[in-house]
């Protein structure tokens, strides 16, 4: 996880996970942060976030990411939430379309409360459960495409394109911001 200084760090991005419950940003977060991955689904206790060093060219950059407290069950996140946040994740489930229809309502909320060149990365999760798919990658690249987001799909599980998405999203912020 790091430490919380900042010492000898050039940036210091904030990025925030969002998504409807379940989709596995939890789960994403460990796995980037801790190599670690949880059967359970455990709701966050309070705003949790993680640490995480990334060299980029020659910069160091630490990247502070928020995980929600299970508010997006209530969909209850606030402002605060989003304040600062260069970044986010917005993630879904690949077997569950729902999370994938919500996709329009977190991507409003975004631009509501989050700055306005915020980067977006779109994240279908759960891409090992091949058996029981609901949602196309094509039509999700098509909607990222639409709506000028990064995509990718990931497997918290195995570990697949877990630090891809956020090195994107970080390499991103660091494009933009510098
Ligand atoms: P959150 O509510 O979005 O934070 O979701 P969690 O990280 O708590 O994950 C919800 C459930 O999905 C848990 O049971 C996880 O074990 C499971 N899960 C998360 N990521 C994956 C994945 O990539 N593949 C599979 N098969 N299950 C996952
Ligand atoms: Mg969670």
């Amino acid at each position: 996880m790091g430490d919380s200084y900042d010492e000898g760090c050039d940036y210091l991005f904030k990025a925030v996970l969002i998504g409807d419950s379940g989709v596995g940003k939890s789960n994403l977060l460990s796995r980037f942060s801790r190599d670690e991955f949880r059967l359970d689904s455990k709701p966050t206790i309070g705003v949790e976030f993680a640490y995480k060093n990334i060299r980029v060219g020659d910069k160091l950059i630490k990247a502070q990411i928020w995980d929600t407290a299970g508010q997006e069950r209530f969909r209850a996140i606030t402002s605060s939430y989003y304040r600062g946040a260069l970044g986010a994740l917005l993630v879904y489930d690949v077997t569950r379309r729902a999370t994938f229809d919500n996709v329009a309502k977190w991507l409003h909320e975004i631009r509501e409360f989050g700055s306005s060149d915020m980067v977006v990365v779109l994240v279908g999760n759960k891409s090992d459960l091949s058996n029981s798919r609901e949602v196309g990658e094509e039509e999700a690249k098509n909607l990222a495409e639409k709506e000028g987001l990064c995509f990718m799909e990931t497997s918290a599980l195995e570990n697949r394109n877990v630090e891809e998405s956020f090195l994107e999203m970080i390499t991103k912020i660091h494009e933009i911001t510098t």
